[in-house]
């Protein structure tokens, strides 16, 4: 007896990335410092007296007011989850589903795309320009395709770019029944502005961000979302019962309160960010494209995948991205250690 799965799901392999014990692994955008210790120790205490034995608050109120307080944002336009990944999941079993469609513009973040066919959601793939910047070409094709939802993620990954929010106020007015979902899961990396300015006037637009990047919190899986108290009065209706454990939602708030140590770390990263960008043009033929968050996309001479290879012979993991963006390899942004290592790697390969 063999139970007959959804029609195509075999056809699609899990969402993974390597997880390899190499000196630098510098694959998945997380950060490279640890949370400081006076985190851990208020999250032990904090977890010590934890009534675990009871269902958590299926509200995270606590939590969403710790946000809405370190936001400015009203409290019941904040929702959380397990990760951006799930927030964007609820997003689209409230706004998607089947008859229902949304955009995307690539290259971009391939889970939108994988959400929409877990959500039978159907896709319209719109293409970003040459410099991958939107422009109002594309509002005219959002226009004109009329999706339920579109997803804008600024800055992109994996090119690395913000997308102005110019763009996503016109997006929002050209299709005022439409959800625009922005993806700002590395917008703490950027100087460029967030959209989070346009939610007092344009209900339709909702932010997305997470702990697991700017915040060093990758594994603790927890994402919110910036809104209209409407949309997160929907997004409760398809929620799971108590999605977010206690331990989760306690551990949002300990960071929370670590807040200004996490974020000073930030500018660490940015400096490795841009010694990455400066290091790699310093090699010829080597493209490299602007970034304003954790990682750079980059093309190298020759091919891009032979290089991947080679930089994992000497320990360094990074991004293949040759099935999104053609020949690219992304690399983030890690230690000061691990930028050395990387940039002695990849001058050792390209001009060896
Ligand atoms: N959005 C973007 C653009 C991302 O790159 C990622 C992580 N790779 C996520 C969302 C998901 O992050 P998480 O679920 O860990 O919050």
């Amino acid at each position: 007896m063999t139970a007959r799965p959804r029609k195509g799901l075999r056809d699609v392999d899990p969402y993974t990335s390597p997880q390899l014990d190499v000196a630098a692994r510098l694959n998945t955008n997380e950060s490279p410092h640890p949370l400081p210790a006076g985190f851990f120790e208020q999250l032990a205490d904090v977890v010590r007296d934890l009534p675990l034995n009871r269902y958590p608050d299926p509200m995270a109120t606590r939590l969403r007011e710790e946000l809405a307080s370190a936001t400015d944002h009203p409290v019941a336009g904040v929702w959380a989850a397990n990760g951006s990944n799930e927030i964007l999941h609820q997003l689209l079993l409230a706004y998607g589903g089947p008859g229902r469609t949304a955009m995307t513009f690539e290259p971009t973040y391939q889970l939108h795309g994988r959400l929409c066919w877990i959500t039978h959601t159907a896709i319209a793939r719109g293409a970003l320009p040459p410099d991958f910047v939107l422009t109002d070409e594309q509002v005219r094709q959002a226009g004109d395709a009329r999706p339920d939802v579109v997803f804008v993620c600024s800055p992109n990954n994996p090119t690395g770019n913000a997308q102005p929010v110019g763009i996503v106020r016109d997006l929002a007015e050209a299709l005022p029944t439409s959800l625009i979902v922005v993806d700002e899961a590395y917008i703490e990396f950027a100087d460029a502005p967030t959209a989070t300015t346009l939610l007092p006037t344009h209900e339709n637009v909702a932010v997305v961000r997470t702990f697991s990047k700017a915040f060093a919190m990758a594994g603790a899986r927890i994402g919110y979302v910036l809104t209209s108290p409407r949309l997160v009065e929907d997004l409760g209706r398809v929620r799971l019962p108590y999605h977010l454990s206690s331990l989760t939602q306690a551990a949002g708030i300990c960071a929370l309160h670590h807040r200004p140590e996490a974020l000073a770390l930030i500018a660490a990263i940015r400096v490795q960010r841009d010694r990455i960008a400066a290091g790699l043009a310093s090699i010829e033929g080597v493209t490299v494209y602007p970034s304003d968050a954790n990682f750079v996309l980059f093309v190298p001479p020759g091919d891009a995948r032979a290089l991947w290879r080679r930089l994992l012979d000497r320990g360094v993991l990074i991004r293949d991205m040759t099935a999104v963006v053609p020949n690219a390899l992304r690399v983030t942004a890690g230690s000061e250690h691990e930028t050395d290592l990387f940039l002695k790697a990849a001058k050792g390969s390209l001009t060896g």
